[in-house]
């Protein structure tokens, strides 16, 4: 062959190896095949390739020609000690034996069924380190040749990289099944979406919640796979990322998103019916408890006044019975609350009518105005009329003089209170703002809870059940609007309520 021909014989080996490299990521066949095209085209008799570990123990040991496990097993284990490839590993570079009969780096062993005379082998490299020894062998001596070992190094060098290929993505496929197993055994819902709302993904249990068979859904609107509003809903731009989302079925789901950049979103649904159900159960059982006290309640009553219809009391009797007196007022006042909340939380339609909120709001204030004159309290009041919500005026009331309640019992004696009702944009905006002692950041998130009360040992002149913010929150948001509070210990607090807005008799909740 002519140094030109042989020159474009070995171009064309190369290119070969590298389709065949390309061809499949399973490193076993590959190499298998690598090996297949360098024996014939070297004219080796057959060959191995050996990789190592990070200790430098053989990791896989693959001949072109098939012999016993247990020749293989016998032969690896002293080949890197005695043999050329520990040789190779050792020194780090490519070698030829000419003949084996005259070289000592050639160990033979036992029942040999190939006679070998010549070797060449060179080793693979990932980046500095030798991860195996790929090894040509000949029945003759002088079989190879000086100018073969490069040809055999490019071998080498393609054959490693396409090595670390294999491997990087056998470890991200193990990767991606280990994922794909967790969301698919999950017993939550797993929505994966694009910004478009194009669904990417469903584990079994999303399918199964939205009713959906095998494929039909891939790459498809989330709309139009469902018409459940309250899910769509989290959907929707501006929207909050967690929410109750109650199915068909009868389940309610809790729903939390997580937006993954530049992929979309994740939404994973909970079952959350049991602990509806325990809630449910909770109510039911402190309304029914509630309830039963009343009466027991009114009898204690009853019997302070039998008492003073009896006759004469002396003063230290008659302060006994005003201390009796006060303590059934108070728990007239929590068992009213109490019912009244429970009343609240399971209202499930509000009856409806278009209120004006400055006549709620005047209203209110006409009911606080015998108690803010009782303790020197001066009211100021700033409304606007024509200010429309869509709602339950009692209610509405209600919350309203909880608030002013509130800030006349907490404001001491001469203090001030303003009242504003206001616009802003499409909502109405009512702030109820006191000169009082103000609340602490530690107890500011808790006011709402209910039965919290913040410094109760220093409010003991200040009856109270802890309810009363409860129920302003939960009219507040049956009626589509959000309550919070701006305070700082001794500089007074601004409770500050927003409903939305009734426009040219358009729905407030365009839901
Ligand atoms: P209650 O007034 O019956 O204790 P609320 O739910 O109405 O219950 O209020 C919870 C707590 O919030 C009160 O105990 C009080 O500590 C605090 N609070 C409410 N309004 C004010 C206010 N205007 N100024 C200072 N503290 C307040």
């Amino acid at each position: 062959m002519g140094k030109a021909m042989q020159e474009l014989e070995r171009l064309k080996l190369i290119n070969r190896i590298s389709d065949e490299l390309n061809k499949d990521l399973d490193p076993d066949k590959m190499l298998r095949r690598v090996l297949e095209l360098t024996v014939s085209y070297l004219n080796a008799g057959t060959g191995s390739v050996m990789l190592f570990d990070h200790q430098n123990r053989v990791s896989a040991f693959i001949l072109q020609q098939e012999v016993s496990d247990d020749r293989a097993n016998r032969i690896v284990g002293k080949v890197l000690t005695e043999g050329f490839a520990g040789w190779v590993l050792k020194h780090g570079e490519g070698g030829i034996i000419y003949d084996t009969h005259r070289d000592s780096r050639w160990v033979v062993y036992d029942n040999q069924p190939y006679d070998v005379r010549s070797v060449i082998a060179t080793p693979l490299r990932r980046r500095q380190r030798v991860i195996g020894v790929i090894t040509l062998v000949h029945d003759e001596p002088n079989k190879f040749k000086e100018d073969e070992l490069p040809l055999l190094n490019a071998i080498a060098g393609q054959a490693a990289i396409a090595l670390e290929n294999a491997q990087l993505f056998k470890e991200t496929e193990q990767e991606r099944s280990k994922l794909s197993a967790i969301i698919n055994s999950t017993q939550d819902a797993v929505l994966v979406t694009s910004p478009e709302n194009g669904v990417l993904l469903l584990n079994p249990a999303a399918r199964e919640m939205l009713g959906l068979n095998k494929r039909s859904w891939e790459g498809r609107q989330l709309s139009n796979l469902t018409s459940n509003a309250d899910l769509l809903r989290l959907f929707s731009p501006d929207s909050p990322s967690t929410g109750e989302v109650p199915l068909p079925d009868g389940r309610t789901m809790w729903a939390s998103m997580t937006e993954i950049p530049e992929m979309g979103r994740v939404t994973v649904l909970r079952d959350i019916s049991a602990f509806k159900e325990l809630d449910q159960l909770k109510r039911d059982f402190v309304t029914a408890f509630t309830h039963d006290l009343r009466t027991p309640l009114a009898t204690v009553k009853g019997y302070v006044e039998l008492v003073r219809m009896d006759g004469v009391v002396s003063e230290r009797q008659e302060e006994d019975l005003q201390g009796v007196t006060r303590a059934a007022n108070l728990m007239k006042a929590l068992i009213e609350d109490l019912l009244e909340l429970s009343r609240l939380e399971r209202l499930e339609e509000l009856a409806r009518e278009e209120i004006d909120l400055e006549e709620a709001v005047e209203t209110s204030v006409n009911a606080v105005k015998p108690l803010a004159r009782s303790k020197q309290v001066e009211l100021i009041v700033e409304t606007q009329s024509h200010l429309l919500v869509e709602g339950n005026s009692v209610l509405l009331t209600r919350a309203f003089s909880n608030l002013l309640d509130n800030a006349i019992k907490y404001t001491p004696s001469k203090g001030t209170i303003q009242v504003k009702l206001d616009r802003k944009d499409n909502q109405a905006m009512i702030s109820v703002i006191d000169n009082g002692p103000g609340i602490s950041a530690k107890d500011l998130p808790r006011v709402f809870e209910k039965f919290f009360r913040a410094r109760p040992e220093a409010d003991n002149d200040v009856p109270g059940t802890g309810l009363g913010l409860a129920i302003v929150k939960t009219i507040t948001e049956q009626h589509g609007g959000e309550v919070w509070v701006e305070s700082e210990p001794d500089m007074g607090s601004v409770f500050t309520m927003v409903l939305p807005l009734v426009r040219n008799g358009e729905n407030p909740n365009p839901d």
